[in-house]
């Protein structure tokens, strides 16, 4: 492994360890993504011994000396250096209580420490001392688990999900970016101790779903979630996707599959984590208002319910409840509309109007909308997506002539009451949309002249006043 140690800080190490004879170590998340060449930003070190000291001892050597932040209580101490993070520590054995997963913590070597790491590929450690530098220290068989794509606890996995049940997400997340299998003792564990979860903070676990949400395939993920029953501890509005019913010959698709394909769809799209979101929860009130009429199934609505549900999830899941959600919502609520849309004739208006109410988020409702067909049909599919892709044209022309996206009418309420001579009140309102809707309905030009003529001439002929 000694050529792959490119970092400079390995050499000074290296130094510092051949001077006072200290067993270090290179270890953990950096050493596997050396092996599998996956680009990495933070570094942990294992001493045998005291790692505040030698954080201290490396930091001073380098150009600059870093600044370290020492944590006393963990017995850590960290730096940043051009754009990378280095962790210090002491190695440790760890002893687990039932109801929590900080564990009593003492001494110990580096196989302790090793043991309890949450995988094997998880486990490797690089020996950073001038005698054995370079050699790779495997005791679980990480780099055979690297080959095979295998995701595998160290120890007995009952154990080790027991004792720190935030591992299972983690085994998940990692199974799901790196496209590994989970061994099949590993993933009985999953189920067994699935339970265990709740001792976790919901935004450890947030954490971990965002991470699935953000890789290549999310739909891995959340499959495996589903099949070992997480998902239906952390995430039960969207197991109610699930299933699929029929009644006098009708059914309706599984909204569950569905909705995972518009999320692994849009993924390939995007790497905005909140549009991936939108995809999540686009369809997430269908079955609160699925219903079966003379037309077959129905779900009427489950873009406004949708948009009403999301708060409540959104604070469960401790996402930010801030301008984040508020993009989601409008997306949900937005999102059956280019299809609808392209159903009828794209006209000017219709497109001046979904430019008008998605704003900021016109492309990115398009790109949901794209994401959205998922019909097995594929002359359907291609069908749509021509549509999708002539409104998206449309768009950028109606937007070039008039500039409706962030617009805001040219009549103001304040002119209304000056004109009227009007105090505050609902007539305003009245007048002020009436201008909007004839401006977006194109039975006006967008411009003062017009819209002041059309104020004047609408008051009149509907006696507001
Ligand atoms: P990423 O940086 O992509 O989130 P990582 O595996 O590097 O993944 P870190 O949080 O940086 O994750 O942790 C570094 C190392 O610490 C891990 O590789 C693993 O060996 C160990 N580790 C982290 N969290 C746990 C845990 N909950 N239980 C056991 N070991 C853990
Ligand atoms: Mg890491």
């Amino acid at each position: 492994m000694k050529d792959k140690l490119t970092l400079p800080i390995f050499d000074i190490i290296k130094t510092l360890a051949g001077k006072a004879d200290l067993q270090v170590y290179v270890i953990g998340g950096y050493v596997r993504d050396l092996i599998m060449k996956r680009p990495s930003k933070d570094v942990d070190i294992v001493i045998i011994g005291n790692g505040i000291k030698l954080a201290e001892a490396v930091a001073k050597e380098l150009p600059g000396k870093p600044k370290v932040t020492v944590f006393k209580r963990f017995g850590t101490a960290m730096f940043k250096y051009k754009g990378v993070e280095y962790e210090f520590v002491g190695a440790r054995k760890e002893s687990y209580s039932k109801d929590s997963r900080k564990p009593a913590v003492e001494e110990g070597t580096l196989e302790d420490d090793q043991n309890r790491r949450d995988l094997t590929v998880n486990a490797l450690a690089i020996s950073l001392h001038p005698e054995t530098y370079g050699k790779l220290l495997d005791p679980f068989e990480g780099l055979e688990d690297i080959r095979n794509k295998i995701i595998r606890t160290p120890l007995d996995p009952d154990i080790t999900f027991s004792d720190d049940p935030l591992r299972m997400m983690r085994a998940v997340r990692f199974a799901c970016q790196l496209n590994y299998e989970i061994f099949q003792r590993t993933f009985r564990a999953l189920k067994e101790n699935k339970d265990r979860i709740k001792i976790i903070s919901q935004e450890r676990i947030s954490d971990e779903l965002n991470k699935i949400i953000l890789s290549d395939k999310p739909s891995r993920g959340f499959k495996i979630l589903d099949s070992v029953g997480l998902l239906e501890y952390i995430f039960p509005e969207f197991v109610a996707l699930k299933g699929v019913e029929t009644r006098n010959g009708l059914s309706h698709k599984d909204n569950f599959l569905h909705t995972l394909q518009v999320l692994d769809n849009i993924s390939e799209k995007t790497d905005n984590l909140w549009l991936r979101w939108a995809a999540i929860l686009h369809d997430i009130a269908k079955p609160a208002v699925k219903r079966f009429t003379e037309n077959g199934w129905t779900f009427h609505s489950h873009e406004f319910v949708g948009k009403k549900m999301i708060p409540e999830i959104f604070k469960k899941m401790r996402l930010p409840m801030n301008e984040k959600m508020a993009y989601v919502q409008k997306l949900v609520l937005l999102h059956l509309r280019p299809i609808a849309l392209v159903k009828e004739e794209v006209t000017d208006s219709a497109v001046r109007r979904l430019l008008f109410e998605a704003g900021d988020t016109a492309d990115d409702l398009m790109t949901l909308a794209e994401a959205d067909i998922t019909s097995k049909n594929e002359r359907k599919v291609k069908l749509f997506l021509k549509n999708l892709k002539k409104v998206r044209q449309k768009m950028i022309e109606v937007e070039e002539k008039d500039k409706i996206r962030n617009w805001q009418p040219p009549i103001t309420g304040e002119l209304i009451m000056k004109t009227f001579n009007l105090k505050p009140s609902k007539q305003i309102g009245i007048i002020k949309d009436a201008i909007r809707e004839a401006i977006l309905d194109g039975k006006i030009p967008n411009d003062y002249d017009a819209a002041y003529e059309y104020m004047l001439k609408y008051v009149k002929e509907n006696k507001l006043l």
